[in-house]
């Protein structure tokens, strides 16, 4: 599998299915960026998404050209197909173990989840294991906050502890931590976008220029 060779020993992962990606999407990547010094930042788009209700999902290739479209001018910003090398349902534990194989034990892993998807934690495939190849960046939308974070981290990971010097729960020493990371609400989804072209209405505001030009010129969603 190959990976950018600059990536750093500080690598963001945001994983999602990217149906378009869209400007809540950059803004979250460049928040967590600069909230946790990340040298480098990974797009990757799921190839079959396990918790997705069963609508119409784009073609891979589609998602993932709007992907490269939209990090193009943005150094330090990836995407990575690796999720499309392997069959069957894309889910975060296979993706974390391939790039802790890939990219070796110094490099300190950063996996990017909304708060809720984190909520929902108990459901995806070997959990706990997440946390022995990365930490968690819990990105609070507007109607959540730390306390609702520090209850699904009560009830999934116990031996964590918030620790208030590091802004983050930490677990056993050689565990990645869980960082509560409250970023501008931005009221925005790749649904409304969907939604959106398909009624007429301009998405211009909501997308990048290239990928809004991309949409258009594919003529998807409509
Ligand atoms: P859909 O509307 O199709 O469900 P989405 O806009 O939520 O899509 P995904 O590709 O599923 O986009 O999102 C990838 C990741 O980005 C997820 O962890 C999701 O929680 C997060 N995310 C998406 N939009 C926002 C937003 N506006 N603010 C904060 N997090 C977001």
């Amino acid at each position: 599998m190959e990976l950018p060779h600059n990536l750093g020993r500080r690598v963001g992962i945001l994983g999602g299915t990217f149906d378009p990606v869209h400007n809540g999407h950059l803004a979250i990547a460049e928040a967590v960026r600069q909230a946790l010094a990340l040298s480098g930042l990974l797009f990757i788009p799921a190839f079959l998404p396990p918790h997705k209700p069963t609508y119409t999902i784009s073609p891979f290739v589609q998602r993932a050209a709007m992907l490269e479209l939209a990090v193009v001018d943005r150094p330090g910003f990836f995407v990575s197909l690796l999720e499309a090398e392997r069959e069957g349902p894309s889910y975060s534990i296979d993706t974390l173990r391939t790039l802790r194989q890939t990219l070796g034990e110094e490099v300190h892993l950063f996996f990017i989840i909304g708060m809720d998807a984190f909520a929902e934690i108990h459901t995806w495939k070997a959990n706990r294991e997440l946390l022995d190849h990365a930490s968690f960046v819990v990105i609070g939308r507007p109607d959540h906050c730390q306390q609702s974070c520090g209850q699904t981290v009560a009830a999934n990971f116990p031996g964590y502890t918030f620790v208030a010097a590091h802004g983050s729960w930490q677990g056993e020493p050689g565990q990645g931590a869980i960082y509560p990371l409250i970023v501008p609400p931005m009221k925005v989804s790749s649904t409304e976008i969907r939604e959106a072209i398909r009624q007429g209405r301009p998405v211009r505001d909501l997308v990048p220029a290239t990928v809004a030009d991309y949409i258009e010129a594919y003529g998807m969603y409509r």
